[in-house]
């Protein structure tokens, strides 16, 4: 059993009509959540730090809802991991945390089990993912409906992430630092242009560039 906190339906403004989860934001290998220490964002202006992603990711510390949960005919879409990321405390690995694999099998059997659903996540720590789950795309053992992306904040971790198949994002601060493999999300782009939640129209379940985007591109999230 671990903290899992679902929300069958949601409305999250972002990615539109939704399954989503959520789990502990903190520092895993100080057992304060489920996020790898390397993510730059972690007490740094993460964005699950505002509104109802913070209140889920926060109740979810002290909820066990069943991953099963996730499951909805009415849904066609599956976003793991709204807030949080695969990680938990674990003094025998080096880095002090290492993937909850209970979490992440569960995870992957639903992926497996429900084919008409597609599910996406994104990993901060893509290294240690690999080494503890053994599945990545270029493998061909992954769920071809769970797309992880890797969120890689230096040239190496993306190099990595590339090699074995996954597409990569980030977070940059202005549009000159895009690299030319990257595509802008259009809904953080519009509100980085001042746009509303209520003026944007476009949503992830209709975007879909994350597991969509065309082979060799990778996603830039501008801050907003
Ligand atoms: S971006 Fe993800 S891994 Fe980083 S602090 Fe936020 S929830 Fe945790
Ligand atoms: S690029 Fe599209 S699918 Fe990815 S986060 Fe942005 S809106 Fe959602």
């Amino acid at each position: 059993m671990y903290p899992l906190h679902v929300v069958p339906s949601s409305e999250n403004s972002k990615v539109g009509p939704c399954a989503t989860t959520y789990r502990p934001v903190g520092d895993s290998a100080k057992g304060e959540g489920t996020c790898p220490s390397c993510c730059p964002h972690l007490n740094a202006g993460c964005y699950t730090y505002k509104g109802k992603t913070r209140l889920w990711a926060t109740r979810s510390a002290n909820t066990f809802n069943s991953m099963s949960k996730v499951v909805s005919k009415a849904m066609r879409f599956i976003r793991f991991l709204t807030a949080g990321d695969w990680m938990k405390h674990d003094p025998d690995s080096d880095t002090g945390y290492s993937v909850d694999l209970e979490h992440a099998n569960d995870a992957v059997m639903v992926c497996r089990a429900n084919p008409w659903a597609t599910a996406w996540s994104y990993c901060h720590d893509i290294k240690q993912w690999v080494k503890d789950t053994g599945l990545f795309p270029a493998a061909g053992n992954m769920p071809k409906n769970f797309h992880l992306l890797a969120s890689c904040e230096d040239q190496a971790m993306k190099d990595f992430a590339i090699a074995h198949g996954f597409k990569t994002a980030r977070v940059i601060t202005s549009e000159s630092e895009r690299a030319e493999d990257e595509i802008f999300c259009p809904y953080d782009r519009a509100l980085h242009h001042g746009k509303t939640n209520r003026e944007i129209k476009v949503r992830c379940v209709t975007c879909q560039l994350c597991w969509k985007a065309p082979e060799g591109k990778n996603i830039a999230f501008l801050k907003h």
